[in-house]
């Protein structure tokens, strides 16, 4: 049974969180990040504005073909400009072209940047902002208002502020955001105007804090004990400056402290590897002190007496880390590790129980290749090979014998050039290609090879390749993970390869893509 939420769960990290310094998404990343979401369960997905660049368009042209489960996906504008009827907008019909079922669009509730920044009066302010919501509702969205610099606007004056919502209320919003766009409120502030907006408008509202002065989760739940019923958020608090509120604390509070119903229990033990598959597609290092979802967040420096340590660890901790999918790190128990297997294999459609007679196998062969660098959040791909190969003892559909790359520059243009030798059921075939790098050159020879027996792979093509250089850990110098992300046209897959030397990391990356490929029937 589907119960209500009591909280919903608006996540924005591909529009508000691709704000933040050093986080670039390509659509392609944005895609698997949204599936990834909606798998988890998010009530809304905030794709883009697709009136403030070409690559959040091409965003909702591909998410059109995509089926979301339990995720509303939202295409973000803003309220119509000065001095043009909302017909004639041009980033309005942008948001409708996106042919989204929800619309956000944010407008002023502050009189100072409605006279100094819009240089708009007062009551056009207003009449721009109840003429868009209108204008998105007569054609069927959903529609959801973020009030931009509510709370400041509100200290400003309260009257203004409270025209402008319900001007948003009037034109027919389904729901109003209150947000704190400069980040500097505190709780108490949100929770008085937040109950006073409750009390004074007919309309269901959302929160939206970013993090400037270390109280974006804080004044998000100010706001939601006090009225708002959604919160708007990303994954990992990604966002401008100091960043947005932040889902991955947000989520297990609600859930664990306040007892307010949001997502199910079976999401809450996947958001760690939530909060790690987005840094990995990010490209960016998992931080090992972030609340809740963080490497030390659950780790004890115990004694030596594991029994012991068992036992008071527990009153050590303010919950059961295996709730939310972290671990208690004094004691990585194989239970812990078994129960976690067990249940991403079953993802990965692979028939196991803690039973498993491989199991064990399994498990210590993950546990090395982690402690060699591999981290598998944004590589199922390769996950599923090595569980696989574990439990069908079935041999590989083809086996990389040797291969040779070489960069030669003449003037000015550099030629790279690969060659491959691949085993298939006895025959060795040899290919030679060019590429404009080591690595696209490496794919297309081995591709040239493999597509003689294998037709299908002729329509896997490459979509995006990240490298990171990793510490160096206990025993072993600075090496180097390639992360590949494959697609056929209709899925995309994520696959990893880790080596001190850039090549080979990026050869098995390479070849556990087109292998899952060929394993996936
Ligand atoms: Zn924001």
């Amino acid at each position: 049974m589907k119960m209500k939420p009591e909280v919903e769960i608006y996540d924005t990290t591909l529009r508000d969180g691709s704000q933040g310094e050093g986080i670039n998404f390509s659509v392609m990343d944005k895609l698997r990040i949204a599936e990834k979401l909606d798998a988890f369960g998010v009530h809304y997905i905030e794709g883009g504005w697709p009136g403030s660049n070409p690559k959040d368009i091409e965003f909702f042209a591909e998410a059109k073909r995509k089926k979301f489960k339990t995720a509303r996906l939202a295409a973000f504008g803003s309220t119509r400009r000065k001095g043009v009827s909302v017909e004639k907008d041009e980033q309005v019909r942008l948001l409708l072209e996106a042919e989204t079922p929800v619309v956000t669009i944010f407008g002023k509730t502050w009189l100072l940047h409605v006279k100094e920044v819009l240089r708009a009066t007062p009551e056009e302010n207003l009449a721009m902002i109840g003429d868009t919501v209108r204008f998105l509702k007569d054609h069927g969205r959903f529609v959801i208002y973020d009030a931009e610099h509510g709370f400041d606007g509100y200290k400003q004056d309260p009257e203004y502020a409270l025209a402008t919502w319900q001007a948003a209320a009037e034109g027919g919003a389904d729901l109003l955001a209150l947000c704190d766009t400069n980040g500097g409120s505190l709780p108490t502030e949100i929770a008085r105007i937040t109950a006073t907006a409750q009390a004074r408008l007919p309309v269901k509202l959302g929160i939206h804090t970013h993090n400037d002065i270390g109280l974006g989760v804080a004044n998000a739940l100010a706001a939601l004990e006090t009225g708002a019923s959604h919160v708007q958020g990303t994954i990992n608090g990604y966002g401008e400056r100091t960043g947005n509120c932040n889902l991955t604390s947000v989520i297990p509070i609600l859930a664990l402290k306040m007892g307010k119903r949001c997502l199910p229990d079976s999401s809450l033990r996947k958001l760690k590897e939530l909060s790690q598959f987005v840094d990995e597609i990010a490209n960016l290092r998992h931080d090992p002190r972030q609340p809740w979802v963080g490497e030390t967040a659950f780790a004890h420096k115990g004694g030596t007496h594991v029994n012991a340590v068992q036992k008071v660890v527990h009153s050590y901790e303010h919950i059961d880390p295996t709730l939310i999918g972290n671990t208690r790190r004094v004691l990585v128990s194989d239970l812990a590790g078994r129960s976690n297997i067990v249940m991403k294999a079953h993802e990965l459609g692979f028939k196991v129980a803690s039973d498993t007679p491989e199991l064990k196998e399994i498990l210590s062969r993950i546990k090395s290749l982690e402690h060699e660098g591999y981290e598998f959040e944004a590589a199922e791909a390769s996950l599923a090979l090595v569980i696989r190969k574990l439990l069908k003892h079935e041999t590989a559909p083809f086996k990389i014998e040797g291969y040779h790359v070489s960069i030669r520059r003449d003037r000015s243009i550099s030629v790279c050039q690969a060659s491959v030798k691949v085993r298939v059921d006895g025959i060795t075939e040899h290919t030679i290609a060019e590429g404009d790098g080591p690595v696209n050159a490496l794919d297309q020879a081995l591709r040239n090879a493999l597509v003689k027996f294998y037709p299908q792979l002729k329509k896997v093509r490459l979509a995006d390749y990240k490298v990171r250089i990793i510490d160096s850990t206990a025993g072993t110098g600075a090496r180097t993970r390639v992360l590949i992300e494959s697609t056929d046209g209709k899925e995309e897959w994520g696959t990893v390869g880790v080596h001190d030397n850039i090549i080979e990391a990026s050869v098995q990356a390479l070849s556990d893509s087109l292998e899952f490929r060929l394993t996936k029937r």
